[in-house]
This record gives C-alpha cells, sequence and structure tokens, in this order.
C-alpha cells in the first residue's frame, strides 16, 4: 500500500514537472518590458533572468516582436476578425 503511495506521488511529481516545462521557458532582461526565447539574438549580449512564460505575463511583459513574432501575428489576426 505505502510503495503504491509513493509511486503515486512520484508520477504526479513528474508530471507538474514536465507541464511546467511545457508552459515555454522565457528570458527577461533586467529592464526590459518585453521577454525573450533564450535563443533571441537580441538578448544575447545582454544579462538574462529565465522564466517562466505565464510569469512574465503575469509581470506585464510582452512578447518580444523578433523571436516570438508567432504570438504577435496571432494576436493580430485575432484583432482583426474583431474588427470586421
Ligand atoms: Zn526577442
Amino acid at each position: 500500500m505505502v510503495k503504491k503511495l509513493l509511486v503515486a506521488g512520484l508520477c504526479a511529481a513528474i508530471l507538474t514537472i514536465s507541464s511546467v516545462a511545457m508552459a515555454g521557458d522565457v528570458v527577461v532582461t533586467k529592464r526590459g518590458k518585453r521577454y525573450h526565447a533564450a535563443t533571441c539574438a537580441l538578448i544575447l549580449s545582454k544579462q538574462t533572468t529565465g522564466m517562466d512564460e505565464q510569469q512574465a505575463i503575469a509581470k506585464g511583459l510582452k512578447p518580444c516582436g523578433k523571436c516570438l513574432s508567432d504570438k504577435e501575428d496571432k494576436d493580430n489576426k485575432s484583432n482583426k476578425k474583431e474588427k470586421k
């Protein structure tokens, strides 16, 4: 019984960790108002802090237009649809 509980607990922990990783890791510069992919050319020479994308959004940061332009495009498309 105890062993089964331990295994179930481990599985839950692993699922939690992987779902956090799936949320997407982004990086922010010290004074930046946007968050970037870790590979973005704009922040390669700058000191960055890694965080979860949800965290960055919660801080009021916007996605970078260069490395995360896919996200901006999606926003623009949905805006256009609303206008029509
Ligand atoms: Zn960027």
